[in-house]
Order: structure tokens, then C-alpha cells, then sequence
């Protein structure tokens, strides 16, 4: 049986995007069939697809590094036929067959059975930029941070991670600055729970070593020298999650907030989480998020589009979360 997906391929060093016919007994080995409803388009797509960084490992692949839908074959225990699912990175449009496609097979370990009131689709608005989010809010929380502490940022505020980041801490109580290169936004912003809006020229530019005291904590998915100068500017005992290189990935910072200021720099990693931290972050994702505003970020479409938006994702051009409804 054959079925629609978006296989990647090289030549030189040319990667290039179509739909195929893929037939199934070419997926690779996994104890998991799902039928695919949705997948997406993250930031790490764009890179994989354009070829910016080298995602992909092996060619041909399937490409998209996410994907939910229902169970359609399962020797895997605890999973069963009808579950519905979602698949995070993993090896996902690295090494193995991805989400842009009808149909995907996997180990059952890189799948989580999705709680009740999460759709496959907002699975998917919610993709690894949601599910990294929420890694992110999890690790200011285990450094303490409350929203008593004071505002927090969060910056590369119109993407992905940043959208969703910012939803998630309004509704847990927090005050939120966003950093934007987008100030014709505001109003999004602003109804995703944004309390203040900040240009991120602000932070981009070369900084001092420290500097006023004006962040809790942050979440960064920009790098470079916004990441330096958010650590500069972050108060005493405040929390910082870096997860994302949207300005580069650099880190041109010294070590004065952490020693003066006892400042913590918190790694996010979503590709190798272990699956008892993915587990936590989709029940708190099912708690901590308003749908309805999850719904004001999402742009649908359709496997077609999704070659065209990889260049888009890298310049900064897309707002918000993208869901491809693979049966389009
Ligand atoms: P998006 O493209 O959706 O968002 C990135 C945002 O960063 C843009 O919307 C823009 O926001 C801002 N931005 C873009 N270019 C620049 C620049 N030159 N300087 C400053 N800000 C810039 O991507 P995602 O939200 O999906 O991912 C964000 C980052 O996080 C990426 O680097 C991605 O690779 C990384 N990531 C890492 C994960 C992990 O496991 N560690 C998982 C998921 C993502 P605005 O227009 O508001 O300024």
C-alpha cells in the first residue's frame, strides 16, 4: 500500500523536497504503525529542508521531525490500536522517516499517548516549538522561579517557541515581557498574554558584562548576543533557559551574572529528552495551556506548502505555529 509524503534528497549538495507515492514496506523498523493526521513546520524543519544545517543524515528521508495521529498497528506494550499519539525529534527526519507523510512507523518509546483533551491537531499546533515551551517553563520552575519573582522574558516572541511560551507563563500567573523584531504584532502578542512588548534591537547588540537588573528569568530561543545581555540583565537568583539560535549560536557573555549574581543558565534539549520528561511537559501542556489562544497561533496547510515555508521559517517570516494537515 502506498501513501502521499514529502521525501527529501540530495544531490551535491543540493537537498531538494517532493511528494512521492511511498510505499509502505520501505518505512523503516518500528513497533508502532500510526496513521499520520498532522504534522508541522519547526524552525529545525526549515534547517533540515533548506539545508542550513545538516538535519538530515540520510537520503532519501522522509522529512518532519514531528507528527501525531492514530494507532493503526501496535506490537509495542501499552500502546494499542485507535491510541491517539504524538512523536517529538527523536531521530525523526534525522535518521529515520518523518512526519511530513499519511503514514509513520517508529519504536513505541518515541511515542506519547496524548492526553483527553488534546487533539491530534493541537498536538501538532503545539509541535516541538510548544512541547520545548514547556520544557522551558518546567526548567524556571526547578530553579525556583515563581511569578512573585518578577517579569519574565521571553524573546524570538512571535515564533514558534516564543508564542507558546508566552501562553503558557501568562496563565501560570507571570508577568511577561516579549521581545520582538515584529512591534506591528503587539496585538498577538498581546492576546496570547503578553503584559509588555520590547523591540529586540534592545538586546541584540553587543552589551556590558552586566547591567541593570530587570529579568526574573527568561526564555531564549535567539542565542547570541540577545542571550548575553538577557543573563546581564537578569536578577539575583533568576533563571534563564536557553533553547533555541534564532541570532546565532554563539554566546558572547562572561561568567559576572553567574558569579555576582548567581544566575542560572539552563540548557534546553527536546530531541533527547528522556521520555519521563516528555511525559511530564504533554500532562502540564494539557493543564497549562489556554487551547483557545493555542488556536489564534495556528496557520494551516498542506504537505505541498510545506517545501515553500522552510526558507520562510529561517528568515523570520513566519508567525506563530504552521499545521500541515497531511490528508489535504
Ligand atoms: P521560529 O522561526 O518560529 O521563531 C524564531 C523567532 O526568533 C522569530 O519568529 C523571530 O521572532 C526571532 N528571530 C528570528 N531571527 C532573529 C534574529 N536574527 N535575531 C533575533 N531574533 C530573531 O522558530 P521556533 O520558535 O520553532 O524555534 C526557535 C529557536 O529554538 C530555533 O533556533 C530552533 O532551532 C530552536 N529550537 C530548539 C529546540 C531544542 O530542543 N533546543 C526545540 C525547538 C526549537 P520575532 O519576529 O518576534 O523577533
Amino acid at each position: 500500500m502506498s501513501f502521499k509524503a514529502l521525501l527529501a534528497d540530495k544531490a551535491g549538495d543540493a537537498i531538494s523536497a517532493s511528494i512521492v507515492d511511498f510505499d509502505e514496506k520501505d518505512l523503516m523498523a518500528g513497533d508502532v504503525t500510526v496513521a499520520v493526521e498532522y504534522s508541522t513546520v519547526n524552525y529545525k524543519d526549515g534547517m533540515a529542508l533548506t539545508g542550513a544545517a545538516p538535519i538530515i543524515q540520510t537520503f532519501p528521508l522522509i522529512a518532519g521531525v514531528d507528527f501525531a495521529g492514530v494507532v493503526e498497528a501496535s506490537s509495542y506494550p501499552g500502546i494499542q490500536v485507535g491510541d491517539r499519539v504524538v512523536a517529538n525529534s527523536w531521530g525523526l527526519s534525522q535518521t529515520h522517516h518523518g512526519g511530513y507523510a499519511q503514514k509513520a512507523r517508529v519504536s513505541g518509546d518515541w511515542l506519547v499517548k496524548l492526553p483527553g483533551n488534546i487533539s491530534t491537531k493541537d498536538a501538532m499546533a503545539l509541535g516541538t516549538a510548544g512541547y520545548t515551551a514547556m520544557l522551558c517553563v518546567l526548567a524556571l520552575e526547578h530553579g525556583g522561579l515563581t511569578p512573585e519573582r518578577g517579569d519574565i522574558l521571553v524573546t524570538g516572541a512571535n515564533g514558534g517557541v516564543g508564542s507558546i511560551a508566552i501562553a503558557l507563563l501568562s496563565k501560570l500567573g507571570y508577568r511577561v515581557v516579549a521581545s520582538t523584531g515584529r512591534p506591528e504584532e503587539a496585538d498577538y502578542l498581546r492576546t496570547l498574554g503578553a503584559a509588555e512588548i520590547i523591540d529586540r534591537k534592545t538586546l541584540s547588540e553587543p552589551g556590558g558584562p552586566i547591567a541593570s537588573e530587570r529579568w526574573a528569568g527568561a526564555v531564549d530561543s535567539v542565542g547570541s548576543h540577545t542571550l548575553a545581555n538577557v543573563l546581564a540583565q537578569t536578577t539575583y537568583r533568576g533563571v534563564v533557559t536557553a533553547c533555541g539560535l534564532a541570532q546565532g549560536l554563539d554566546l558572547p557573555a562572561t561568567v559576572l551574572p553567574f558569579i555576582l549574581r548567581n544566575v542560572t543558565l539552563a540548557g534546553i534539549d527536546s530531541v533527547n529528552a528522556p521520555q519521563a520528561v516528555r511525559l511530564e511537559a504533554w500532562r502540564r501542556l494539557a493543564i497549562d495551556l489556554d487551547i483557545e489562544k493555542l488556536a489564534r497561533t495556528v496557520t494551516m496547510v498542506g504537505l505541498s506548502d510545506v517545501a515553500a515555508l522552510a526558507p520562510k521559517i529561517l528568515k523570520g517570516e513566519v508567525q506563530g505555529r504552521t499545521v500541515v494537515d497531511v490528508n489535504a
